[in-house]
């Protein structure tokens, strides 16, 4: 038994991530899951370490799972070397580059742990670009090549979108509208708007709560637990939520402020549509965003290289904010992959920007950054371009200068969307040393010198008040049906305790929308139902489909108003009466909605004519022919 041991370190509840148990909870899944595992993590009970540690010493435990700030002290490394452990397992692997975007120092204790215990070590991570590998390699390895198994950045499921900041609330707002229902995750960069936001989706109508490290251990345990388990819940929520998240079924994720990177924004949008199903993200952007994450990145305390390369996965973001052609190209191409065509799932697939040669208005920009030597923010620089003399510029003799009204052919909203794209394009970055003014960059002095032309977006102003276009997961005509599956599927994950995609995830339901099985061997063939959850569900969904819902269902639909659609119930009823036969032990049987229409239709009034109507087998003629002659014979006489 002890043979099997294995450690498993995963990100704890503690240090800035601050998510809550998440180790804990895979501990849980796995023993729910038959295998004996538990959980060390801050954020245990008493009796759960006391648990944990007894199970260790009756050689029980298979799975241990423990946060990497454990190996801080010896004791850790004696009692995995107790417990007779043969693998590492590491999650979250990237956590050990001191580069990266996620740097934990304990990580780099795992090496250690390696070493000392001489087990195999199997390393996890999901947004590891070319170095970030190299340092795994290096620090969890020693150096020596490890096997590696590369699957590709690409998640074509997931919609990509991104608009500037108009009205940050009503954006969030109009996107949650357009999909109510879908659980969802908008991250926002403060503490006070993830709770201003979910006060407003709630007013809104939205099921809805916010999450974020400020709050009390339980009280987010509580928020997880809901999130896992309802369907449809909307969480609004600072980056300390979702690492232990593990819900397949996640529609959409919004971030309502800029992420602080290229690779937090992937991995946070990585956490929808993990079954495979569409999902959408979108994110919004502005200048106080890129103000926001470059003084964060200025005013931490990295040494000045590791400043450097943050500020450069920032700029790789906001040139993806900022594209004028397919995000996800561009996207990849980050992380060292190439897809050959545009991707077609992503805003700017779906509608191409109209573009512009901006390169004089660029130019004149910059002349104004420059002539007021580089101390100023957007705002005064605009009023100067409109030659709109205020007091301050009267008071600082801006009004003499010769940039002074040179751009007033443009309006100050398109001075803005003009500024905002030189600073997503890296031309100009606020400086945190002058207070956040503007400095011009490098990749500028081609524009300014005429050497480079530049080519900005047109109509990002009027795009972001027409806001995303709604889109649903079915066709309008399998809506109706998909809302009734995932009611059922909220009574039946309630009615076992279970989060609803235990049931079946969104897929399938879709799936089940789509293609409508008429019989369990039918529903046998989508995919996502195995034959354990045929047996425990497929009745109740096909019933949805099918039976129990004939007035719904487009065969029943068909004979509405005419006096069959009585006669079509009424053979119905004496069908579902009799799906178990006549004692209720039989095997399950069932005609589909469109042999019942035919049978009412045709009204047979003998068994040979019965079996004449098309589609029907023998034992279904057996089951159920006797009742329907009777029933037949009833509605024709009343
Ligand atoms: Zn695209």
């Amino acid at each position: 038994m002890l043979s099997a041991a294995c450690a498993v370190l995963a990100r704890s509840d503690r240090g800035h991530f601050a998510a809550d148990r998440p180790d804990a909870r895979s501990g849980a899944r796995a023993a729910a899951g038959g295998v004996e595992a538990g959980a060390l993590t801050s954020g245990n009970t008493e009796e759960e370490t006391e648990e944990v540690f007894a199970a260790i010493d009756e050689g029980r435990l298979k799975l241990l799972y423990m946060a990497p700030e454990r190996l801080a002290s010896g004791a850790a490394v004696s009692l995995l070397k107790r417990a007779n452990t043969r693998l590492i397992a590491v999650d979250e692997a990237h956590c050990v580059s001191q580069w990266g975007h996620d740097f934990r120092p304990d990580y780099l204790r795992i090496g250690e742990l390696r070493r000392a215990l001489g087990v195999p070590l199997a390393a996890f991570t999901a947004t590891a670009d070319e170095e970030t590998r190299g340092e795994i390699v290096t620090r969890l390895f020693d150096g020596t090549e490890p096997a590696i198994f590369l699957r590709g950045f690409d998640r074509p499921n997931i919609h990509l979108a991104f608009e500037p900041k108009a009205q940050p609330r009503q954006q969030i707002l109009r996107f949650a509208e357009a999909r109510r229902g879908q659980s969802g995750i908008v991250y926002c960069a403060s503490r006070a708007r993830t709770e201003s936001l979910a006060a407003a989706l709630r007013e809104a109508g939205h099921p809805a709560c916010f999450y974020h490290g400020g709050m009390e251990a339980e009280d987010r345990r509580a928020v997880e637990a809901r999130f896992q388990r309802e369907d449809g819940l909307i969480v609004t929520a600072t980056v300390a939520f979702g690492m232990g998240i593990d819900k397949p079924d996640i529609r959409w994720v919004a971030h309502a402020d800029l992420p602080k990177s290229i690779e937090a924004y992937y991995q946070e949008i990585g956490r929808a549509g993990r079954d495979g199903a569409a999902a959408e993200t979108y994110t919004l952007f502005g200048p106080e965003d890129i103000r926001l994450r470059r003084t964060q990145i200025d005013e931490g305390l990295a040494p000045p290289d590791r400043k450097a390369a943050d500020h450069g996965r920032l700029n790789a973001l906001l040139g993806l904010a900022e594209s004028i052609s397919c995000r996800r190209q561009k996207l990849l191409a980050y992380f060292g992959e190439t897809l050959d065509q545009p991707c077609g799932n992503c805003d700017l697939c779906d509608a191409p920007p109209e573009t512009f040669d901006a390169t004089e208005p660029v130019r004149k920009a910059l002349s104004a950054i420059l002539r007021t030597d580089e101390s100023y923010g957007a705002g005064h620089l605009i009023e100067i371009l409109l030659g709109n003399a205020n007091d301050k510029i009267r008071a600082r003799g801006h009004d003499r200068l010769p940039t002074f009204g040179i751009g007033r052919d443009l309006t100050r909203i398109e001075w803005q969307a003009l500024f905002r794209q030189m600073m997503g394009h890296v031309l100009i970055r606020p400086d945190a040393a002058r207070h956040g003014a503007l400095v011009m960059t490098r990749r500028a002095h081609p524009i300014l010198r005429g050497e480079e032309p530049i080519t900005l977006r047109k109509d990002l102003i009027k795009k972001a008040k027409s806001g995303p276009v709604v889109k649903a997961l079915v066709a309008d005509e399998d809506a109706p049906l998909l809302s009734a599956l995932k009611a059922k599927r909220r009574a039946l994950a309630e009615a076992a305790g279970l989060p609803a995609y235990m049931i079946f995830n969104d897929r399938t339901l879709i799936e089940m929308a789509e293609t409508r099985p008429e019989t369990l061997d039918q529903m046998a063939g989508i995919s996502g139902v195995g034959a354990k959850k045929l047996e425990s569900y497929g009745a109740d969904f096909l019933s949805v489909i099918v039976g129990d819902v004939a007035p719904q269902h487009p065969q029943r639909r068909k004979l509405a108003g005419r006096d069959e659609g009585a006669l079509f119930d009424a053979l119905d009823a004496a069908h579902q009466a009799l799906a178990r036969g006549v004692e209720g032990h039989d095997r399950l049987m069932r005609l589909s909605a469109s042999e019942l229409r035919r049978v009412t239709e045709r009204r047979p009034r003998d068994l040979a004519g019965m079996e004449r109507v098309g589609g029907l087998t023998a034992p279904q003629v057996e089951r159920f022919g006797a009742a329907f002659l009777d029933v037949i014979a009833d509605f024709e006489t009343a």
